[in-house]
């Protein structure tokens, strides 16, 4: 099978790419980055890496004629991004999605969307299952507009599904393990490393006591083939996380603990991280049922287990 991965440099997406050349497919990747993390793939046959823009359409439209299947990773899921230029966020997640909607419609070619927990928002009734209704702050605070681009993104696919294209949709909950971001940037547990690391102080955002699901990388890949190797997906959305929930100072507890670090761990108000149009999920947890009745999936690895991994991981791999 020919798949194209767009996003395909990225953490979920290179992790992708190499589960499906494992199992024997064709697979091209897009990214605007340059390919880091595929780097020891470089020479690997049946591997293509294309350095380009998602919204380059006559890079993208041969690209997606060629493939079979097409996951669309390549978006913006960072959260210093949404409050710090909103305009990129909603440019890449809305406009790149209709534009690989539009061309696989056109050829006729499956589709699986990569799509989050944010679309809950902070509905406080957990576990969500993925017909819940989604509550979400005011337009704004612009960390609300990653959340609403990826709805408009699955409105677009529900869209496009009653027109008779092949769509499956995947909501992500806090996959993290190697490769996610580089130390210090991105999301809570690289950064997190990367104060551990140097031995400065770790900074838990006020109350502490938020939770989030933190999905092990080779179980979210798994989840997310299932998804889209399994014909009974077609047309549905599905939860893939792990419902085992941590506040995140417990987890900042846990990371010193297992990686034997020494930084104090310190609390700071949310401004400080990300200014003024930041607004925190105080419980974020999937009901994961679905996911196992239709696709036989479930996570494996507890969070001791991924976290001792990504901390060796992050240990070998310092800069
Ligand atoms: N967080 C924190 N300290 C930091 C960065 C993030 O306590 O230096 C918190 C953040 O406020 C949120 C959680 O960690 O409650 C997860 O943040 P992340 O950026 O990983 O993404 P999210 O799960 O909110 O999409």
């Amino acid at each position: 099978m020919k798949i194209l991965v767009t996003g395909g440099g990225g953490f979920v997406g290179s992790h992708v790419v190499e589960a499906e050349l494992e199992s024997g497919n064709e697979v091209t990747a897009i990214d605007i980055a340059s390919p880091s993390k595929l780097s020891h793939l470089e020479d690997r046959n049946g591997f293509n890496y294309v350095k380009a823009d998602i919204l380059a359409k006559d890079v993208l439209k041969p690209l997606i004629e060629d493939s079979d299947l097409i996951y669309h990773f390549a978006a913006i899921a960072n959260v210093q991004t949404y409050v710090e230029d909103p305009l990129k966020v909603m440019s890449i997640n809305i406009d790149g999605l209709r534009l690989v909607l539009d061309i696989a419609f056109r050829n006729n070619k499956k589709v699986v969307f990569s799509s989050t927990s944010e679309i809950y928002g902070k509905n406080l009734k957990v576990p969500w299952s993925e017909d819940d209704d989604r509550v979400l702050g005011p337009t704004s605070k612009q960390r609300w507009c990653y959340s609403s681009s990826k709805a408009i993104g699955e409105h677009m696919c529900f869209a496009y599904i009653d027109l008779g294209l092949r769509v499956a949709i995947c909501r992500f909950f806090n996959f993290y393990g190697p490769k996610l971001d580089f130390l210090g940037r991105g999301r809570v547990l690289p950064v997190f490393l990367g104060q551990f690391l140097k031995n400065e102080p770790v900074t838990v955002v006020e109350p502490g006591d938020q939770t989030r699901c933190f999905t092990y990388i080779s179980d979210g890949i798994d989840g997310i083939l299932k998804v889209a190797h399994t014909e009974e997906a077609e047309g549905h959305v599905f939860n893939i996380g792990t419902n085992e929930e941590i506040s995140v100072l417990e987890l900042a507890k846990k990371i010193k603990i297992i990686g034997k670090f020494s930084s104090e761990i310190v609390m700071v108000p949310a401004e400080q991280i990300y200014g003024k149009g930041y607004e925190d999920i105080f419980r974020r947890v999937p009901d994961i049922s679905k996911a196992k009745r239709m696709l036989g999936w479930e996570p494996k690895i507890c969070l001791d287990e991924g976290l001792k991994k990504t901390i060796e991981w992050y240990k070998k791999n310092k800069e």
